[in-house]
């Protein structure tokens, strides 16, 4: 880690910090919470206690959506956090509240959104769940269509907002089957629309740009869950040859958008996005707080927002890293997503030639999905946990992938030569979304054959 700079600037946060307090009335702090040793010690054991945490900075580290914030998102972070404030209401984070709806802007305008209403989360689940609770808001007869590529937390939802759903056939590429969508829009058996751009299993891109159509068509609603994905709505918008454009296109005619900063906006925990193309849904949040609301007339986030506390400090980290990594040029996230996206097709290219590893679809965005090449579905199951384990628990070069879970049905739907001996096979998955990746791709897939028998 290159640690001069950071430290200078964390030196700068805490001196700025107490600036800013020496603006009032100076007082003598409680003795109990000023740091002291035991703080000190408090703080040895908890290096001690983190020792198990996964490299997750590292390139070798391809496992799980996982990776270290950018810098001055944590900087941010404890910057504001040493102040507190929340940005429920006005009374609660005045500043930050501001800081809040200009970084929500920046991602409305990525998004294409105009008039809109919007705000952040603490994850992409609460971000969909605002989502899919005004769609049945609007259109309370509908039932959902979700597709069986998404993330497990719809269907649940489904309990928490008592809504009925259809399960939607995935296709082979792992994206919305855009026919049996059509069968049950046609039959009337669906009317609100859940599509994910970027799967979290496979990072496959449902095609909007038909859902669209048929919305227009039939007065669907739809939510788009992009928190994984949603981001590389900038490399469509910079006209970058990396990714498939067309699902991104019409992004902007979608009901409501759930994007996670905590994802591919190099943001800590938690902070997802959740933005409606129309400002009246406004409606449905109304509701009276007797303890808030006081200090301004200005809109109040907490006031279209079901959570009621959310961290100031998570708006500013993520205001201040869209200051360094601007949405709306080449010059900010999209040189990391160019990048990562690249590692996955640079890992496609090494997968197609070599006959030990095989991909399970071509990857859309970052994540790789593969298996060692075996005869049956047991077998991949096997082969694939001991290369997980071996490369994981070994003493030199540890390299961290993930495993999936697939259906053995649809494994042998695009892989027909193997043999079917167990419902579901366990293959190996990595998610390239650090832009060390691009440079480390070889390596590690360089480790992985190794291991193939
Ligand atoms: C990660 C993810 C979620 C859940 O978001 P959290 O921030 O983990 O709550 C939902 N949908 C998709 C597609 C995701 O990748």
């Amino acid at each position: 880690m290159q640690v001069k700079k950071f430290k200078d600037l964390i030196n700068s946060v805490i001196d700025d910090h107490a600036q800013y307090q020496s603006t009032y009335k100076s007082f003598t702090p409680s003795k109990f919470l000023i740091t002291n040793s035991h703080s000190e010690r408090a703080l040895k054991l908890l290096t001690k206690r983190l020792k198990d945490t996964y490299p997750f900075f590292h390139p070798h580290y391809a496992g799980q959506m996982l990776k270290p914030p950018a810098q001055i998102a944590s900087l941010a972070y404890f910057s504001v956090m040493l102040m507190n404030p929340n940005n429920h209401a006005l009374d609660g984070g005045p500043s930050t509240s501001e800081l809040e709806k200009e970084a929500v802007d920046e991602i409305a305008k990525m998004i294409g959104y105009k008039n809109y209403l919007g705000h952040l989360t603490s994850s992409g689940t609460l971000a969909n769940l605002e989502g899919l609770w005004i769609s049945r808001m609007v259109s309370p007869k509908s039932n959902f269509a979700i597709c069986e590529n998404a993330h497990y937390t719809h269907t649940r939802l489904s309990q928490v907002l008592g809504f009925k759903y259809e399960i939607v056939q995935m296709n082979d590429r792992g994206q919305m089957d855009i026919d049996h969508l059509s069968k049950l829009v046609k039959a009337k058996k669906v009317g609100n629309v859940v599509v994910t751009l970027g799967t979290t299993g496979f990072g496959s891109l449902d095609p909007l740009h038909m859902i669209i159509e048929l919305k227009k068509k039939y007065k669907l609603r739809v939510h788009v869950d992009a928190a994984y994905g949603g981001f590389f709505k900038i490399l469509q918008n910079e006209k970058s040859k990396l990714i498939d454009h067309r699902p991104f296109e019409l992004l902007h005619l979608a009901d409501s958008v759930a994007i996670d900063p905590h994802k591919h906006g190099l943001q800590p925990y938690g902070c997802g996005c959740i933005l409606f193309n129309d400002t009246s849904v406004g409606k449905f949040y109304k509701h009276d707080s007797p303890y808030t609301y006081f200090t301004s007339k200005d809109l109040h986030l907490g006031e279209v927002s079901l959570e009621c506390s959310r961290a100031g400090a998570s708006a500013a980290a993520l205001w201040a890293t869209l200051k360094v990594f601007p949405l709306n040029s080449k010059k900010g996230l999209y040189k990391i997503l160019s990048s990562t996206r690249k590692a996955a097709l640079r890992f496609q290219q090494l997968a197609e030639k070599n006959e030990k590893i095989k991909l399970v679809l071509s990857p859309e965005l970052d994540i790789v999905n593969y298996f060692p090449n075996e005869t049956s579905t047991a077998k991949i199951s096997t082969e694939s946990e001991r290369i997980f384990n071996t490369l994981m628990n070994r003493k030199s070069k540890p390299i961290y992938l993930s495993k999936y879970r697939v259906n053995s049905d649809y494994l042998l739907k695009l892989h027909p030569n193997i043999r079917k001996n167990s419902e579901e096979t366990i293959i190996l998955r990595s998610t390239l979304m650090k832009p060390e990746h691009e440079q480390y791709v070889d390596e590690i897939f360089e480790e992985i054959v190794e291991l193939v028998r």
